[in-house]
């Protein structure tokens, strides 16, 4: 099922979203916290002439980690090289990737809990002191060969922090969380995006859109796009309320932004009437794989009170007896 939040890499989709990727602090909405500890250690570093500690950014997707990678890099001047944990499957890859480093260059690891050990050990005396260690042959005539690589800054990027190892975690210096954003700042996003595209926005159309986009720019993003054709076809400058609402309807996006995917999973909870699901048992039931549920479809749903993440499983929360009971065919099922 074709989900909002899913948008392949390198897809239209994603040239669509990098060419509205904010590249300075001013365009980057929200993250205040974030922002701040990254503005002071940025000048620290700058004034020291050093290269930053490394970073790790952890959160659901389309949250702007990619975006404040870039951001970072463009702060320090540095150039930034980007890869995801599955693309770097052998030892060589990340040797290939490493040596290629110059001094001061930002490495941007998406997906990073993804590496395999072997690789990650590869990875300790890199971070640590800026050293790759190959080793040649095996057995007792193995051989370690050293190589001094430049002062480089890692920044990985993960959707699931429990899932990281201790000592990978532990050698990133800075640890930041990025939070879902309120609807006034996706307004804005929305509001900033649709002047680059060229397009006019009803301050109520722009919030109407962030209401429904479960807290993540990306999404917000896609709704603009789509509600854009609505108001493109009626020859409208400027999106109206009115016609986001018909966009939004007609994508059969709620008032709270949940889709089917959703819902299914807050029924299937209120259904289970206060007994708590395990992970498998969800996964099974929607058809889709437990990374998904955890990484994409529940951080929402647990931010917003809709879900209880008990020892033993999921609840539904008294929240979403009351959401379901507002649709009435909903109701019907659960009596
Ligand atoms: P992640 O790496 O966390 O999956 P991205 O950095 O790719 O998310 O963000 C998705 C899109 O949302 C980006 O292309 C960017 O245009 C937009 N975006 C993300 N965060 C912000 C923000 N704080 N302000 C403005 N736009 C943002």
């Amino acid at each position: 099922m074709e989900r909002i939040v899913e948008v392949e890499k390198f897809s239209e989709e994603s040239c669509f979203e990098s060419s509205l990727r904010p590249s300075s602090w001013d365009e980057y909405i929200g993250q205040e916290k974030v922002k701040k500890l990254l503005k002071t250690f940025i000048e620290a570093a700058k004034k020291r002439g050093e290269s930053l500690d490394h970073i790790l950014f952890f959160g659901p997707p389309g949250l702007g980690k990619t975006t404040l990678a870039n951001i970072i890099a463009h702060q320090m001047q540095a150039s930034i090289k980007v890869t995801a944990a599955p693309m770097i499957e052998k030892s060589g890859d990340l040797a290939a990737i490493l040596t290629n480093l110059e001094e001061g260059d930002i490495l941007f690891i998406d997906e990073i809990h993804r590496l395999s050990p072997a690789i990650e050990e590869i990875l300790y005396p890199a971070m640590e002191d800026f050293r790759l260690d190959i080793i040649i042959g095996s057995g007792p005539a193995a051989q370690t060969i050293q190589i001094d690589l430049p002062r480089f800054t890692l920044i990985g990027a993960t959707t699931r922090a429990g899932m990281l190892s201790s000592p990978l975690r532990d050698r990133f210096g800075m640890h930041f969380r990025l939070e879902f954003y309120t609807p006034n700042e996706l307004g804005a996003i929305i509001t900033n995006a649709a002047a680059k595209l060229g397009k006019g926005i009803e301050k109520s159309a722009a919030l109407e859109i962030a209401r429904r986009s479960r807290g993540t720019p990306r999404i917000a993003l896609r709704l603009l796009k789509r509600v854009r054709d609505f108001s493109d076809v009626a020859n409208e400058d400027t999106i109206s309320h009115a016609k986001a609402l018909e966009a939004l309807e007609a994508l059969g996006v709620d008032e709270q932004g949940f889709d089917e995917l959703d819902l299914k999973l807050l029924r299937l909870l209120a259904e289970a009437k206060g007994r708590p699901l395990g992970l498998g048992t969800i996964a099974a039931a929607l058809s889709e794989d437990e990374g998904t549920i955890e990484d994409v479809i529940e951080p929402f749903l647990l931010a917003n009170g809709y879900i209880e993440r008990t020892a033993r499983g999921r609840v539904a929360t008294p929240k979403t007896y009351e959401l379901l009971k507002l649709t009435p065919k909903i109701q019907k099922s659960l009596l």
